[in-house]
C-alpha cells in the first residue's frame, strides 16, 4: 500500500482511552462515599451505557457538550438511585482523574514516529476541541504533524462525510490516495470507506460485533501496518 496521506484516529488508536477511562473512573469511585453504595463494576457498566447514549444524542445534536458531561454522572447516579447532589463535582473530578491517565496505547508510539518519517500524517478525532487539544499537547504529537481535525470544528462527528471531505481538501492529495488508520468501525471504517479512502482497521483495543469487514486492512499489532507500508 503506498498512500499519499495517513489520517490516524486518535482515542483507542494512538492514546490508550479505554484504560484511562477505566483507572479514572475507580480513582473517582474511591474518592466519593456516596458512589461506594453500589459496587465499582455496577457503577462502571451503568456509566458506560448512559455515557454512550449521551454520545448519540450528542452526535444527533440532540444535547450538547456540557449537558452531556453533567448528564453522564447525574443520569448515571440516579438511574442507580443513588443521590445526585454531588454530581457535578464528581464529573469534575473525574475529567481531572482521566487526564492524569493518559498515556499512548502500549507500543504504537514507536511505530506511528517511522510512519511520520515516511508518510505526511494527520489526526482527525471525535470528541471536544478543548479535551483533544490537552491530548495532543500531552502526547507532543506536534513533533509528528501540525493536522489535527477536531470535529467539534467542523460541526459534524465522524462518519459524516463533511468530517471527511474536509480532512480530504486540508491533505490536499486525491481521495483515493488517503489511508485512514482508527478503530472504530462505524465512525473510522465505514465513513473512510464512503469517502473513497483506504481504511485500516486497528482492533487490538475493541470486541468485534460480528461487522461485515469492509476494511482494506485489519491489524491487532502495529508492526503488521508497518509491513504493509513497506517500512
Ligand atoms: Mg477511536
Amino acid at each position: 500500500m503506498k498512500p499519499s496521506y495517513i489520517y490516524f484516529d486518535l482515542d483507542n488508536t494512538l492514546l490508550d482511552h479505554s484504560s484511562a477511562e477505566s483507572k479514572a473512573q475507580k480513582a473517582t469511585y474511591e474518592q466519593y462515599p456516596e458512589l461506594q453504595k453500589v459496587d465499582l463494576d455496577v457503577w462502571l457498566s451503568k456509566y458506560k451505557e448512559v455515557n454512550h447514549n449521551l454520545w448519540n444524542q450528542y452526535q444527533q445534536g440532540l444535547v450538547d457538550r456540557h449537558q452531556l458531561q453533567y448528564s453522564r454522572f447525574n443520569d448515571t447516579m440516579l438511574q442507580l438511585e443513588l443521590s445526585p447532589e454531588k454530581s457535578t463535582e464528581i464529573g469534575k473530578s473525574y475529567i481531572q482523574n482521566y487526564q492524569k491517565c493518559w498515556s499512548w496505547v502500549d507500543g504504537v508510539e514507536e511505530s506511528f514516529a517511522k510512519i511520520s518519517d515516511r508518510f505526511d500524517v494527520g489526526l482527525i478525532t471525535n470528541g471536544f476541541k478543548e479535551t483533544q487539544l490537552k491530548k495532543y499537547k500531552y502526547l507532543s504529537l506536534d513533533r509528528y504533524s501540525d493536522v489535527m481535525i477536531v470535529s467539534e470544528d467542523v460541526g459534524k462527528m465522524k462518519p459524516h462525510p463533511m468530517v471527511f471531505d474536509h480532512a480530504t481538501k486540508v491533505a490536499g492529495v486525491p481521495r483515493e490516495e488517503i489511508l485512514y488508520v482508527g478503530d472504530s468501525y462505524s465512525s473510522d471504517i465505514v465513513g473512510g470507506r464512503n469517502a473513497g479512502w483506504k481504511t485500516a482497521w486497528y482492533t487490538a483495543l475493541i470486541s468485534k460485533n460480528g461487522e461485515d469487514n469492509i476494511a482494506d486492512f485489519e491489524f491487532e499489532n502495529f508492526d503488521d501496518l508497518l509491513t504493509i507500508l513497506d517500512i
